[in-house]
């Protein structure tokens, strides 16, 4: 059965808002997604339709609104993954291209690599014909960032690194997409602008594949949060072999979630999706934007209700 379920990243940390205008993107990423399914396209054509969608959107950290660095650049990080084949591709601090998600899906079907990285990754993203000069930085990311440098040297922490404070209260609406479609093929996909504030050359699990994201013949999963933490257990991975040994998505999550937590004490979101359409989200930190489709049914919602972990 054909379905699809997207993320637009998880609050960690602080108060979140009601945000009725990012729902209701999140309900258009994921048609647009659905959609595809539809008309015939894959897994994969469909998890690139929905995260191009949220890359266009100023309201997501990716593409044209994401994240700056403590320069006030944009450097992009983005992975795909084909189930049955294994076959992936990620990009890693990436500039100027506005859909990186394309790009790493190109470095998949049209290179021997999986990671192309910074400079290397533009140029070849040039050469398929891409546009590589995009002004990338959004208005309200400049001003928080303005903000933010008037403190730098003030509150007790170097000027060249990002504080934690600023990481709990500023990581957030990294974009996501998993989905199966009629012939049983699975695809994940994941694209940020990373952590605001990062260090230039910072490269996050959403270029990683098994970290942030991760499909076999089984299941598919992308995650959300800060990205050491799903690094240094493979989070993406976990979900997707606990799928393939038999267990429901949500479960799933739920127990990665958990596992992740008791290793890095550090909250973390995740979405699944098995061959038969069975989905999962779940997040151990204050809310998850996501969005799915299935069997006709569109939702969108932010869920505030948090995996119990040991504190
Ligand atoms: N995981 C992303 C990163 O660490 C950030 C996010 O999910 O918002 O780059």
């Amino acid at each position: 059965m054909k379905a699809i379920i997207i993320h637009g990243g998880v609050r960690v940390y602080g108060k979140l808002k009601e945000n009725p205008e990012r729902v209701d993107e999140l309900r258009k990423a994921v048609k647009m997604g659905y959609e595809t399914l539809i008309e015939g396209g894959s897994a994969l054509d469909a998890v690139e339709a929905s995260v191009r969608y949220m890359e266009d959107s100023p309201l997501f950290n990716a593409g044209y609104g994401s994240s700056l660095n403590i320069l006030g650049e944009v450097e992009l990080d983005a992975s795909i993954m084909d189930g049955r084949s294994l076959r992936a591709g990620a990009v890693g601090g990436v500039k100027g291209v506005r859909h990186a998600i394309t790009l790493a899906r190109a470095i998949m079907e049209e290179t021997p690599h999986i990671l192309l990285v910074g400079e290397g990754a533009r140029k070849f993203a040039s050469i398929i014909g891409m546009e590589v000069n995009e002004d990338l930085v959004y208005e309200a990311r400049k001003q928080l960032y303005e903000a933010y440098m008037k403190g730098v040297g003030k509150k007790g922490f170097p000027s060249y690194l990002p504080s934690p404070e600023l990481i709990r209260n500023y990581l957030a609406d990294t974009v996501g997409a998993v989905a199966v479609d009629d012939k049983g093929r699975l695809a994940a996909a994941t694209s940020t602008g990373g952590i605001m504030m990062k260090l230039p050359g910072r490269v996050g699990d959403s270029a990683i594949i098994g970290a942030g994201t991760y499909a076999n013949e089984a299941g598919a999963c992308s995650g959300t949060g800060v990205g050491e933490a799903a690094m240094k257990v493979l989070g993406a991975k976990q979900v997707v072999d606990l799928i393939s040994e038999g267990t429901h998505p949500q479960k799933a999550v739920e127990e990665v979630l958990r596992r992740l937590w008791e290793k890095t004490k550090t909250p973390f979101g995740f979405i699944a999706i098995d061959r038969e359409g069975n989905i999962g989200y779940a997040h151990s930190g204050v809310g998850l934007w996501y969005a799915f489709s299935k069997g006709g049914v569109i939702e969108a919602h932010v869920e505030r209700r948090r995996v119990k972990v040991e504190e």
